[in-house]
């Protein structure tokens, strides 16, 4: 049989293959990006399910509107009026199958063949996935320490007119953990404000904060073409999936709207009046606090436990929430080859070549501590420790 080039060039997800393997039960996996199952809160789930029932009826097994139940468009308008004192209307939000759907319509939305995305560099594997499909041309941007290379962001941009869009995850970035400071926010803003690009801020994470100041968007509530992803993922529980679009600009919206017709009608409505349900008869607040003391404790052990074992040419990145630590090897060590001698030794993690468009055997890799207890973490970075002595010329 012969298959489309769309579905060919497009990578086959590493983690999701690798959690086959890394899922047995005698492997401390820092792989994969699961919330901690602890943080689901299945008794008040549980009640909102019977009560949603009782309430509602036969609307939670009927066919539903595309842009999404009307209570929940209606609570996260409130949200972000409260967290950032954003000004939506329940027009601008349209309930998504998880906030991965959200990448492949908009990409479907606006990218013809070999069109231009820019990407962060290292950036988010499952959007590089989504967008694969629609067949862009990808454009990377180094992210630094502190966010997006501005230089490099707006040569880009200057040199290639093709560009569509620009994708960023500014809070807790997947891969990296990294955060775009207020100023580096401030001068991504100044450059993509003079070009006709659409802004993609993808958060997923922004609710998961221990350290620092919550800081404004880049571009949302500003921005013409500004969009804004949300999840109900990492606070809630990800097996819903439901996700979300935020974009005031309506023609954009528009369109979003009848690729998602085309897509699956609309987003799982028995899920959307279940989470409404919980989320009006919950405290999310103090729910969101103990997801955030339980990744604070494990992400501080495991960089306690990085700082005692792993030899000292190896750097890493701290994070101020979210979920992952991405790792810097000596110039010239490859992660996968750690990789397979770590497997070997039942431990774990992402290598970083899934997360570049166009690089391989790259010296970087993805640590994930949400799904571990301290003890595992301990264990497991200790014995990543000594086989990166091995490696290292230290
Ligand atoms: N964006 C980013 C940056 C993510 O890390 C994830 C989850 N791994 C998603 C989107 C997708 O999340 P979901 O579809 O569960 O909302």
């Amino acid at each position: 049989m012969k298959y489309s080039n769309k579905i060919l060039n497009t990578p086959s997800s590493f983690i999701r293959n690798i959690l086959k393997v890394t899922d047995a039960p005698d492997v401390i996996s820092f792989a994969g990006g699961l919330p901690n199952p602890i943080s689901f809160p299945i008794d008040d789930l549980q009640k909102s399910i019977n009560h949603a029932i009782e309430e509602n009826g036969a609307k939670l097994f009927q066919y539903s509107t595309t842009e999404g139940y009307l209570p929940l468009r209606q609570y996260i308008v409130e949200k972000y009026k409260k967290s950032h004192g954003l000004d939506f209307d329940p027009e601008d939000i349209l309930i998504t199958t998880g906030s991965q759907q959200a990448l492949q319509l908009i990409s479907q939305v606006l990218i013809n063949k070999g069109e231009g995305i820019v990407m962060e560099e290292p950036g988010y594997l499952g959007a590089i996935q989504a967008f694969t499909l629609a067949e862009p041309s990808f454009y990377t941007v180094v992210l630094d320490e502190d966010g997006l290379n501005v230089e490099q962001l707006e040569d880009t941009l200057k040199n290639n007119r093709n560009i569509k869009f620009i994708y960023t995850v500014p809070n807790f970035h997947n891969p990296t953990g990294i955060t775009y400071s207020r100023e580096n926010r401030e001068a991504v803003y100044e450059v993509v404000k003079n070009y006709d690009v659409v802004l993609i801020e993808d958060d997923p994470y922004g609710d998961l904060r221990w350290h620092g100041e919550q800081l404004p968007y880049i571009g949302a509530g500003r921005l013409e073409n500004s969009v804004l992803l949300g999840s109900f993922s990492k606070v809630v529980t990800p097996g819903m999936r439901l996700g979300y679009i935020v974009t005031k600009n309506k023609e954009l919206m528009h369109h979003i709207n009848t690729a998602k017709q085309a897509t699956d009608l609309h987003t799982n409505i028995f899920s959307q009046i279940i989470i409404h349900d919980y989320l009006v008869n919950n405290d999310l607040d103090s729910h969101v606090k103990k997801i955030i003391n339980l990744y604070q404790t494990q992400a501080n052990t495991m960089l306690n436990a990085m700082a005692k074992y792993f030899p000292s040419t190896v750097k890493y990145t701290k994070p101020d929430g979210g979920m992952f630590i991405w790792v810097t090897l000596e110039e010239g060590t490859s992660a996968l080859d750690f990789f397979y001698k770590a497997m070997e030794e039942k431990v774990a993690f992402v290598p970083g070549d899934p997360f570049y468009t166009s690089k391989t055997n790259v010296n970087t890799l993805r640590l994930n501590y949400t799904n571990s207890s301290p003890e595992m973490i301990e264990e497991g970075i200790k014995r990543l420790g000594k086989i990166l002595y091995s490696l290292t010329s230290e």
